[in-house]
């Protein structure tokens, strides 16, 4: 395209009506294509259909002999605890098995926070507190804050993940309680943090000693090619400052399996381990260990995992690339749009002009 503003009047109203007509031509194909953001297609969801097999009926017990049909195990099928321990790069002791989502999670240890405190006086009995979020980020987490009257201060995302100083500057005060941040292939630019960023996060000596950051792992093995982009393990930086306990971090099969019948999994230190397991103890007898067997059984080595999830990539990355290409295509001069190019997750992020975003969306809501 050429650039809007060096053309003349009439060149102006021309290409409006080219562009017009391209975009009629576009609607007129009356499309109603399901854009929710994060939701694997029928194609990608068919890569776990044989999980649903017979097998379990034919040996429904875990590797210790444990009867996954019955109550039990609340903390997890051992299995399925080293499995999400894979993915988090974490033993199995400190990591629970739930259930379908980690979004549940995450609403449940803020709760927990929120009402019992994190080894300090419950959050919602301290005169003010607040949590950093990393922005753009994922509404979801946003909401929950929301839902419980945390006021959030945004934190601008840079290359190489959230603003430091900045977040340097807030811990300084006490009432800065945590951060929630997707760490790899982050919502919606698709970032990871870099080394030096997830260094600096694991030695923040915050001024609330109940300090807490929600490291929601979402996208840990959702590579769009063949090469992942590394991430630090949060855990083993925090190892050398002490502050493990500072750090909740989550991950799910939501996509990788099915999402809403997936599993997911929290993985913490020891002491934060302990404190989880004991809240879910009066929360729950145990999870659906029947599909914690069958994800274990799945994904016996992270051999599989790659392979399964290199699967997923074959399917997502033409569809990135036609997106891509087109943004090329068609917005690359006139330097009026940016946009991401990310190497995982399930999101390209466009950039518009000041005011432009709410017709954006409009014209391609209109269009299908
Ligand atoms: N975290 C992030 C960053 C997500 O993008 C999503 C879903 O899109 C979720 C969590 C929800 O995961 P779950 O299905 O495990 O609740």
């Amino acid at each position: 395209m050429q650039d809007y503003h060096s053309l003349s009047q009439t060149e102006r109203e021309a290409l409006r009506r080219d562009l017009q007509a391209q975009y009629d031509a576009i609607a007129a194909n009356n499309l109603k294509l399901d854009m929710s953001r994060g939701k694997p297609g029928a194609d990608q969801l068919a890569l776990s259909s044989a999980m649903l097999d017979s097998a379990l009926l034919e040996n429904p017990k875990a590797e210790n002999g444990f009867d996954c049909r019955n109550y039990g195990l609340m903390e997890g099928v051992p299995e399925t605890r080293a499995l999400l321990g894979r993915l988090m790069d974490l033993p199995p002791e400190q990591v629970i098995a739930s259930g379908n989502s980690s979004l549940t999670l995450m609403f449940d240890y803020i709760a927990q926070c929120v009402l019992f405190g994190a080894g300090g006086i419950p959050w919602a009995k301290q005169e003010k507190i607040s949590f950093l979020c990393p922005v753009p980020g994922y509404d979801r987490h946003f909401t929950i804050l929301q839902h419980f009257g945390i006021p959030m201060i945004p934190i601008p995302m840079r290359e190489e993940g959230p603003d430091m100083a900045l977040i340097t500057q807030y811990v300084r005060d006490e009432t800065v309680k945590g951060m929630i941040c997707v760490p790899k292939y982050s919502n919606p630019e698709g970032k990871t943090f870099s080394e030096a960023v997830v260094r600096q996060i694991a030695a923040l000596k915050p001024a609330a000693k109940d300090f807490r950051v929600i490291w929601d792992n979402a996208y840990c093995v959702h590579d769009l090619e063949s090469e992942t982009v590394p991430l630090l393990n949060i855990f083993e930086a925090a190892s050398e400052h002490g502050t493990e306990d500072h750090f909740v971090e989550v991950t799910s099969f939501s996509k990788i399996t099915f999402p809403g019948a997936g599993i997911a999994g929290i993985g913490a230190s020891p002491a934060n381990i302990a404190a989880i397991s004991a809240r879910m103890n009066a929360q729950t007898i145990s999870a659906d260990k029947l599909n914690h067997l069958r994800h274990a059984r799945y994904f016996a080595s992270s051999d599989a995992i790659r392979a399964h999830m290199q699967k997923h990539a074959a399917i997502l990355r033409p569809k990135f690339r036609t997106v891509l290409k087109r943004f090329e295509q068609d917005l690359s001069d006139g330097n009026f749009a940016q946009w991401t190019n990310p190497k995982g997750g399930y999101f390209i992020s466009l950039n518009v002009p000041n005011g432009c975003a709410k017709r954006t969306v409009e014209l391609c809501k209109n269009a299908g």
